[in-house]
C-alpha cells in the first residue's frame, strides 16, 4: 500500500471523527499563554469554526488517532470488519498538526479519540502521548478533550485527566439491551467502571484542592471541565424515555457535565437490523432540549415524559410545551407572586427571563410590556400567566392549544 500523506491521514480521520458530538470547550479553567508563557489560551477569540454535513459547529480540531479497530460495534463505520479505507497518524503527526492549526489560529482545541489498536491500554497510551508532548514538550495551553478507552488501566485515566481537560467515555448506546446486541465486545459495567474511575479521581483532586488553599502548593489538576458521554439515537429501537432515563443515571452517577446525543447515521454495508434512514434531527434536538430541562429547570425524566406518547418526545413542540400542556392543572402561574422554581416551568421562560422576572418584581407590578423586555415569546407565555393587566380566562384549558404552537401540517404534493 503506498504511504499516505499527511493531508490524506487528516482527510480520512478527521472525516471518522465526525460521528462524535463532543465538541464542548466550555466549563474549563481559564488560561492564557499571554499570562503564562507556552501557546494557547482555552478562550479568547478568533476562532475559525468549522461544520459538519449535519450543521454541527466544530471549533476543535477533532480526528481520530487511527479508524483501525479491533472492535466490531455493528453501528460504526470503523468496525473491523469495516471495508473503509484505514489510516493511522503517530503521536507526534497530531501534535504537529494541532500546533500548526493552533498557531494559525483554525481552532481552539484538540479533540481526540481512536479506535481500539492492540489494546485498551496501548491506545490510550497513544493518546496519552499526544496530549503530554503538547502540554509538556510545547508549553499548549489550549483545550485537550481525551476520548477514554473504557477498560484502559487507572493509572493511564489518571495520567490522560493530568493533561485533559475533559474526559469522556462513550456509553455508545441507552441500554445495555441495545449494547448486547450491537457492540457485544463492550461490556457496559467496563464503560461505567472507567465512569466511576473519571470521577472518583476528580473528587480527589477537587477535596486535594480544598485542602491547599491555605498553602502555595500548586493544586492537583485532573480534567477539570469534567467528564461526558455520547449515545448514538436511532440505530436500535430505544425509545426517548429510555434515552433520557439513563442520561438522568449517568448525571447523578457520576456527574457527568453533558450527555450528547447523536443522530444514528446509516453506514454502507451494516447489518440489516440497522436502519436505513437517519431519523429526524429534530429528534436530538428535542432530547438536547429534555436534557436541558433535567439539568437546568428542576425537571426529571419522568415529568418530561408526561408530555410523551409512547415514550416519545413530541417532535412538533418542545418538551417544557408539551409538559404544561399535560399539567394545565399548575397553570395560569402568576408572574408576580409565583416562586422562581415555577417560573422556570412556564413555556417560553428560560433561566435569564426567570431571573429578570424575579429581580424586576421587587420594584414594580409586572405587565405584559413588561414580559416582552425579558423575552421574545409572549404570545408562548400567554395561556400560562396571570400578569399586572393578564389574564388567560378559557385559553389555558382550550382543547386547541396545542395547534397554536405547534407548526401548520404540510400539505404533501402529488408525484405526476
Ligand atoms: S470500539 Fe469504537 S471505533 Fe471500534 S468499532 Fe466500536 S465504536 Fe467503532
Amino acid at each position: 500500500m503506498a504511504q499516505q500523506t499527511i493531508l490524506q491521514k487528516l482527510k480520512l480521520l478527521a472525516d471518522a471523527a465526525k460521528y462524535d458530538a463532543s465538541c464542548s470547550s466550555s466549563g474549563t479553567s481559564k488560561r492564557n499563554s499571554l499570562a503564562s508563557g507556552g501557546i494557547g489560551s482555552t478562550e479568547g477569540m478568533g476562532i475559525c469554526h468549522s461544520y459538519t454535513p449535519d450543521g454541527r459547529c466544530v471549533s476543535l480540531l477533532k480526528i481520530l488517532l487511527t479508524n483501525f479497530c479491533i472492535y466490531d460495534c455493528r453501528f460504526c463505520i470503523n468496525r473491523a470488519s469495516s471495508n473503509v479505507e484505514r489510516a493511522r497518524f503517530s503521536p507526534a503527526e497530531v501534535v504537529q498538526i494541532t500546533l500548526d492549526f493552533y498557531k494559525r489560529n483554525y481552532i481552539e482545541g484538540l479533540f481526540l479519540s481512536s479506535g481500539i489498536i492492540r489494546s485498551e491500554d496501548y491506545t490510550m497510551e497513544q493518546m496519552i502521548a499526544v496530549a503530554r508532548s503538547l502540554r509538556e514538550d510545547h508549553g499548549f495551553r489550549g483545550y485537550i478533550h481525551l476520548k477514554t478507552i473504557a477498560g484502559a488501566d487507572p493509572q493511564l485515566l489518571a495520567l490522560a485527566g493530568l493533561y485533559a481537560d475533559r474526559l469522556s467515555t462513550n456509553v455508545e448506546l441507552p441500554t445495555e439491551r441495545g449494547l448486547q446486541n450491537f457492540a457485544p465486545e463492550k461490556r457496559p459495567e467496563v464503560i461505567r467502571k472507567t465512569m466511576a474511575e473519571v470521577r472518583l479521581r476528580q473528587e480527589d483532586a477537587k477535596e486535594a484542592r480544598k485542602g491547599r488553599l491555605l498553602t502555595k502548593a500548586k493544586p492537583p489538576r485532573f480534567a477539570p471541565a469534567g467528564q461526558s458521554t455520547q449515545m448514538i439515537v436511532g440505530a436500535d429501537d430505544a425509545r426517548d424515555g429510555d434515552i433520557l432515563k439513563t442520561s438522568s443515571h449517568l448525571y447523578s452517577g457520576y456527574r457527568l457535565k453533558r450527555v450528547y446525543y447523536s443522530a444514528f447515521s446509516p453506514i454502507a454495508d451494516s447489518s440489516q437490523d440497522l436502519p436505513l434512514v437517519r431519523p429526524p434531527l429534530m429528534r436530538e434536538h428535542r432530547l438536547y432540549q429534555a436534557d436541558w430541562l433535567m439539568r437546568f429547570y428542576g425537571f426529571d425524566q419522568t415529568e418530561i415524559m408526561e408530555g410523551a406518547s409512547d415514550e416519545m418526545l413530541d417532535l412538533a413542540i418542545d418538551p417544557k410545551l408539551a409538559w404544561a400542556l399535560q399539567r394545565r392543572d399548575l397553570f395560569p402561574v402568576d408572574v408576580n407572586r409565583a416562586p422562581k422554581e415555577l417560573l422556570l416551568r412556564v413555556p417560553g421562560l428560560g433561566t435569564r427571563a426567570v431571573e429578570r422576572i424575579l429581580a424586576a418584581r421587587r420594584g414594580t407590578r409586572l405587565r405584559l410590556a413588561d414580559l416582552a423586555r425579558v423575552t421574545t415569546s409572549v404570545k408562548k407565555l400567554l395561556p400560562f400567566i396571570v400578569a399586572g393587566d393578564w389574564r388567560p380566562g378559557g385559553l389555558t384549558d382550550s382543547e386547541h392549544l396545542r395547534a397554536r404552537f405547534a407548526p401548520p401540517p404540510e400539505q404533501l404534493s402529488l408525484a405526476l
